[in-house]
């Protein structure tokens, strides 16, 4: 299912150009329009949940494959070894402004701990 609103949903169905790093069957992935990090990538499913928790809920497989996607993107960006940070910003106090389910994959700088 897609919302006619959601900013995702309009990349997925190709109405909003992105660029795309990875495609996959139930997701794709997506250079962050606004980079906080020299690698910044966005693992997005391709139907519509509003945040992390619902798409467990409902799915608990398509979750796990997000996070190999994330892996995968990891991978192919170099920063695999290093080590890579893959975050849900889950509810709008946390940070969430999109609410179409995304992990972001943030790599190739320090990162500190806990996050600002
Ligand atoms: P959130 O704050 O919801 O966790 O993350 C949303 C992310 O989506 C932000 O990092 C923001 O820069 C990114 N973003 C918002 N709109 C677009 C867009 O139209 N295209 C792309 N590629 N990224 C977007
Ligand atoms: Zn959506």
């Amino acid at each position: 299912m897609s919302e006619p609103d959601c900013m995702f949903c309009k990349i997925v169905a190709g109405k909003v150009p992105a660029e795309i790093v990875r495609e996959g069957e139930r997701t794709i992935s997506i250079r962050d329009i606004n980079p906080q990090a020299p690698t910044h990538v966005l693992v997005i499913t391709r139907e519509h949940y509003p945040d992390a928790v619902s798409v467990g809920r409902a799915d608990a497989g398509l979750l796990d494959e997000m996070a190999c996607e994330a892996h995968e993107v990891a991978t192919a960006e170099g920063v695999a070894a290093t080590g890579y940070r893959l975050v849900f910003n889950t509810g709008s106090g946390a940070g969430q402004t999109v609410h179409h389910v995304h992990g972001h994959v943030l790599g190739g700088r320090g990162m500190e701990w806990p996050p600002g």
